[in-house]
C-alpha cells in the first residue's frame, strides 16, 4: 500500500478561491481587507517570503502593504511603525517577518501588535485565548494543518495525536487545536526519551523540528496520517521535510510532501486570518 499524498498546493488554491469570494462580498459592503507585512533588514529568504505573501494577498483581492526597514532600524522606530499600523483603519492584519535583527527584542515587538490585528496569532493574549478554547487568531501553520486534516476527513475525536517539536509557532498551538478537536495529544521535544515509542502510537503524527529525516518509516504506525512541517535545504540544494518520505510512504495512509504540503497552506491561512479580522471589523 502507498500513502495518499495530501496536496497542499491544490487545497490552498481551493481555500484561496473561497477567500477571494468572501473578500469580494466584503468589498461590496465597503471594506477591503488589508495586510501589512513589516520586514527589517535584507535577509534574502525573508524578502522572498514577504514578496510571496504580498502577491497572494493581491491575488485574493486584498490590500497589501509591504514595509521594508533598514537593518539598522532601532526597536523604538519599529515600535512606532507598528503603533501607526495599529491605528490605521485600512490595515486589518499586521505581520512582522521573523527573525528580527539581534538588537531588536522580538517578544516586545510581537506584544506591541494589537491582538485584534495579530494575524500570526503569536501575541500572548491570542496564545491565551487559544489555550482556553476561545481562539481569535489561530497561528497559520497549525490552522492550515487542521484544514488539511479536515479535507482528508481524518477522525480526530479520541485519536492519538503525536506532535514532534514544541515551538510557540507550530508545536504548541498545534497541540491546542488537536486537543480542542478531541484528540489525545502527546507533545515531544528534544529531551523526549525514546521518540519512536511515542511516534509509533500516533494515528495522526505531526513533525516540526527542522531536523531532516528525524522520523523514518519504522517509527510510524501503519495507516497513520503524517504531516511533515519541516523545511530543510540539504547541502545539494534539495528541499526536504523532517520525515523520511521514501520509507514513510509505504506505511502511512496519507502524508504531506515537502515542498507542496504544509507550506502553501500556511500562506493561505494568513489570508484567512486577515479576512476574518476584516470581517470582524465590518460587523462592528
Ligand atoms: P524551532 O526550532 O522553534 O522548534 C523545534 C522544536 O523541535 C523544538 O521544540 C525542539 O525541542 C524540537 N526538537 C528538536 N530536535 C528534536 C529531536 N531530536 N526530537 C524531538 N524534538 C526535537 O522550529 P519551528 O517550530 O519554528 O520549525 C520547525 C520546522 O518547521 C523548521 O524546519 C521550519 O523551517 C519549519 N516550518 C515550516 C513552516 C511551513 O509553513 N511549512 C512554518 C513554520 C516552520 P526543544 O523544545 O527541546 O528545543
Amino acid at each position: 500500500m502507498s500513502a495518499r499524498i495530501i496536496d497542499g498546493k491544490a487545497l490552498s488554491a481551493q481555500v484561496r478561491a473561497e477567500i477571494a469570494l468572501r473578500v469580494g462580498e466584503l468589498v461590496k459592503r465597503g471594506t477591503t481587507p488589508g495586510l501589512a507585512v513589516v520586514l527589517v533588514g535584507e535577509d534574502a529568504a525573508s524578502q522572498i517570503y514577504v514578496r510571496n505573501k504580498a502577491a497572494a494577498c493581491e491575488a485574493a483581492g486584498m490590500l497589501s502593504r509591504a514595509i521594508q526597514l533598514g537593518a539598522d532600524t532601532t526597536e523604538d522606530e519599529l515600535l512606532d511603525v507598528i503603533d501607526s499600523l495599529n491605528r490605521d483603519p485600512a490595515i486589518h492584519g499586521i505581520l512582522v517577518q521573523l527573525p528580527l535583527p539581534g538588537h531588536i527584542n522580538a517578544g516586545s515587538v510581537i506584544e506591541s501588535i494589537s491582538p485584534l490585528k495579530d494575524v500570526d496569532g503569536f501575541h500572548v493574549s491570542n496564545a491565551g485565548l487559544l489555550m482556553t478554547g476561545r481562539p481569535l487568531f489561530r497561528p497559520c501553520t497549525p490552522y492550515g494543518i487542521m484544514k488539511m486534516l479536515e479535507s482528508e476527513a481524518t477522525p480526530l475525536r479520541g485519536a492519538e495525536a503525536v506532535i514532534v517539536g514544541a515551538s510557540n509557532i507550530v508545536g504548541k498551538p498545534m497541540a491546542m487545536l488537536l486537543l480542542a478537536a478531541g484528540a489525545t495529544v502527546t507533545l515531544c521535544n528534544s529531551k523526549t526519551r525514546d521518540l519512536a515509542s511515542q511516534t509509533r502510537r500516533a494515528d495522526v503524527l505531526v513533525v516540526a523540528t527542522g531536523k531532516p529525516g528525524i522520523v523514518t518509516g519504522d517509527m510510524i504506525k501503519r495507516g497513520a496520517v503524517v504531516i511533515d512541517v519541516g523545511i530543510n535545504r540539504l547541502a545539494n540544494g534539495k528541499l526536504v521535510g523532517d520525515v523520511d518520505f521514501e520509507s514513510a510512504v509505504p506505511i502511512a495512509s496519507a502524508i504531506t510532501p515537502v515542498p507542496g504540503g504544509v507550506g502553501p497552506m500556511t500562506i493561505a491561512m494568513l489570508l484567512m486570518n486577515t479576512l476574518e479580522a476584516a470581517e470582524r471589523t465590518a460587523r462592528h
